[in-house]
């Protein structure tokens, strides 16, 4: 009796320690959903912004440098025009794929809009950075994907590049490479533009 009481508790312990695990799992399934992007399995702009934050109060304490990248595809309208919204997502899926591999491990590419597109890079400075921007800029200008329905779809991005100025907030580091941005869109497109070092607001 005194055995069958124990074996019902000790039953009770167990689903009560396999209920903790899967809860455990299914918390860090939901972390990981809450900070990466579904459709292009990227960081999303809440990872991005958390991540920089954290490396810009760095830069502030040790006087680490730390530049950034944002990238914008050009015409997307067009893109999903002519070849549907899938077409469209499966440039995007493309992006995060295609790209992941040609920055640094410790830089993160992030998807921070609907097509814009984020690389920070820890420890870089500008020169750095606008080479890996170029890099980036040449791949994204090679691919060309295929869908169910359409072949040798191409595209392109434009690219503005910012280096971090000490004590500036990540708002307006990114509004600086923001700027840089909408620079190499009204001169052309597929390029990119460094920042100015001077803030707006100075
Ligand atoms: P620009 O070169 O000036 O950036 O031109 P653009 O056409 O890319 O300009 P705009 O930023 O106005 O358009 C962005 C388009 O991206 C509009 C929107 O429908 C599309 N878009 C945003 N998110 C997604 C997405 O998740 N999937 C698809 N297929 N399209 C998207
Ligand atoms: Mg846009
Ligand atoms: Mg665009």
């Amino acid at each position: 009796e005194v055995f069958r009481e124990f074996q019902v508790v000790a039953d009770a312990a167990d689903a009560l320690a396999a209920g903790h695990r899967a809860l455990a799992a299914s918390k860090e399934q939901l972390e990981l959903m809450a900070h990466t992007d579904v459709l292009t399995g990227l960081a999303n702009r809440r990872r991005f912004i958390a991540t920089a934050e954290n490396e810009l109060s760095r830069h502030d304490r040790y006087g680490y440098v730390t530049s950034l990248i944002m990238f914008d595809l050009d015409n997307f309208k067009q893109i999903n025009d002519r070849y549907g919204h899938d077409g469209g997502d499966a440039v995007l899926r493309a992006i995060g794929t295609g790209l992941v591999g040609l920055v640094r491990r410790v830089d993160l590419l992030a998807r921070i809009g609907g097509e814009e597109f984020a690389v920070l890079l820890p420890e870089q400075g500008q020169d750095v950075a606008m080479l890996s921007a170029q890099r980036l800029r040449a791949a994204v200008e090679a691919m060309a994907i295929s869908t169910a329905t359409h072949t040798a779809i191409r595209f392109t991005a434009s690219f503005g590049v910012a280096e971090h100025l000490s004590g500036e907030s990540l708002e307006a580091f990114m509004n600086r490479a923001d700027m840089a941005l909408y620079e190499a869109k009204s001169t052309g497109r597929n390029r990119v533009i460094v920042a100015t070092s001077v803030a707006k607001d100075q």
